[in-house]
C-alpha cells in the first residue's frame, strides 16, 4: 500500500476516533456483523524494511483484540453460525467471525493458544499447494530479494533494467513499484515466471520460504480436529482469480482445492476465501462461480462490516482487515464500528460488482 494512502486511511481513522463520530455513525453503517481478517501473529521482527508487515500483528495485539471481543455483547461465531443466522434471519445480536488466511506456522505457535485459551472459534484458510510444500509466496520473495541486495537488475518489457535499493527508502520505494508492476501484469502466469526470474537470479529459495513459513498437513489436520476450528478452502496455488482468463481454470483452482482438503482432513469445506481478494483479484464470475460451486459463503478482502442484505451475496462477502500497521485498539473499534469502511465504500452497504 503506498504510503499516501497508508496515511490518508490513518488520518480518517484518527477523525473518525477522535471526533466520536463512529458512534454517531454506527447505527446507520454498524450492520448486523463483522468477518476480520488475519495473516501472520509473531513478534515483532527488527527489520526496518519490512514492506509486508501489515500482514502481521503480535500475539500481544491479538490477545488485547481477543479479550476484548470476549467481553463484549457480541457473539463470536463460527461462519456455519454465521451462514444460519443469515438464511434463518436471526440477527438479534451482532456478531463477529475470525478468519486467518493462507495457513502460517506462526498461527499455530502465537495465535492457537490464545483462541484456544478464550475458546474462540476461528475459521483457516489454506491454499493446498502451501502444506504440499508447492507454494510460492511471492510477496515474501520480493521482499527477500530487496533486502538481501543493493541492486536489482530484472528485465521490464523486453529489456534488462537496473534499480538501486541500497537505502531503505530505495528498498521500500522499489517494493512498491515492483509489487505494482507485478500486480498489474495481464495474467498470474507472467507474474510469476518474472518473480521466478527474480527468485533465480539472486538466489531466493521459494521452496524454502513456503518450508519455513506455512503449516505442514500434520498441522492442519491437529487445527482441523477442533471443533472450534473451520477449514475453508483458498484454492490450489493462491491464484489471482481476476487475471485467469478462462473459466474452466477458475473452477478448477477452486474445487481442486475443496477435494483435496476433504481428502486430507476428511471433511468437506463448505467456505472459500479468494486469493488477494480486493476488487482487482476477484470480482462477479469467480462470486458466480462459487455459489455454483455449492459454497456456503466465500469472503474477499474488500473492507467492509456485514448487513442484512449480504444474505444475498453470500459469496463475495467483505472483511476488516486486522491490519498490523494499525495495531491499535482504538483503529480497530472505528472499523468495527462500520464507519471507516462505510466511508471508504461510499456509503453503498454491497460492493459485490
Ligand atoms: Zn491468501
Amino acid at each position: 500500500m503506498a504510503e499516501l494512502n497508508k496515511t490518508i486511511i490513518r488520518t480518517g481513522l484518527e477523525t473518525l476516533y477522535f471526533s466520536g463520530m463512529h458512534h454517531l455513525m454506527r447505527p446507520l453503517v454498524g450492520g448486523v456483523g463483522a468477518i476480520l481478517t488475519l495473516h501472520h501473529v509473531r513478534p515483532p521482527r527488527s527489520d526496518s524494511f519490512q514492506p509486508t508487515r501489515p500482514l502481521e500483528v503480535t500475539p500481544a495485539f491479538l490477545e488485547r483484540l481477543l479479550l476484548r471481543l470476549s467481553r463484549a455483547r457480541i457473539d463470536v461465531v463460527s461462519l456455519d453460525e454465521m451462514h444460519q443466522r443469515f438464511i434463518s434471519g436471526d440477527f438479534k445480536r451482532r456478531f463477529v467471525c475470525i478468519t486467518f488466511d493462507d495457513g502460517y506456522k506462526d498461527l499455530m505457535r502465537w495465535a492457537y493458544p490464545l483462541l484456544k485459551k478464550y475458546q474462540l472459534p476461528f475459521t483457516l484458510y489454506v491454499p493446498t499447494s502451501f502444506p504440499d510444500r508447492l507454494g510460492e509466496l511471492w510477496w515474501v520473495a520480493l521482499e527477500a530479494v530487496i533486502a538481501q541486495n543493493s541492486r536489482i537488475g530484472m528485465i521490464i518489457n523486453g529489456k534488462d533494467q537496473f534499480f538501486e535499493c541500497g537505502t531503505l527508502r530505495e528498498k521500500r520505494e522499489l517494493y512498491d513499484a515492483i509489487y505494482g508492476y507485478l500486480r498489474s501484469m495481464k495474467t498470474e502466469v507472467e507474474l510469476r515466471r518474472v518473480v521466478r526470474d527474480l527468485c533465480a537470479r539472486y538466489r531466493v529459495d521459494l521452496a524454502s520460504l513456503c518450508r519455513d513459513l506455512c503449516m505442514s498437513w500434520e498441522e492442519v489436520a491437529e487445527l482441523a480436529a477442533n471443533p472450534l476450528v473451520t477449514i475453508g478452502a483458498h484454492t490450489v496455488n493462491h491464484m489471482i482469480l481476476k487475471k485467469v482468463p478462462n473459466d474452466s481454470t477458475v473452477r478448477a483452482e477452486i474445487e481442486m482445492s475443496r477435494s483435496v482438503l476433504e481428502a486430507a482432513l476428511g471433511k468437506r469445506p463448505e467456505h472459500l476465501a479468494y486469493p488477494v481478494g480486493d476488487a482487482t483479484s476477484a470480482g462477479p464470475r469467480e462470486f458466480r462461480i462459487a455459489a455454483e460451486l455449492g459454497f456456503k459463503t466465500a469472503v474477499t478482502t474488500r473492507p467492509g462490516v456485514l448487513f442484512k442484505v449480504h444474505r444475498d451475496h453470500m459469496t463475495a462477502l467483505p472483511r476488516i482487515s486486522v491490519n498490523g500497521d494499525f495495531q491499535q485498539q482504538r483503529y480497530l473499534k472505528v472499523l468495527m464500528s462500520g464507519a471507516a469502511t462505510a466511508m471508504w465504500n461510499g456509503f453503498r452497504r454491497v460492493n459485490a460488482a
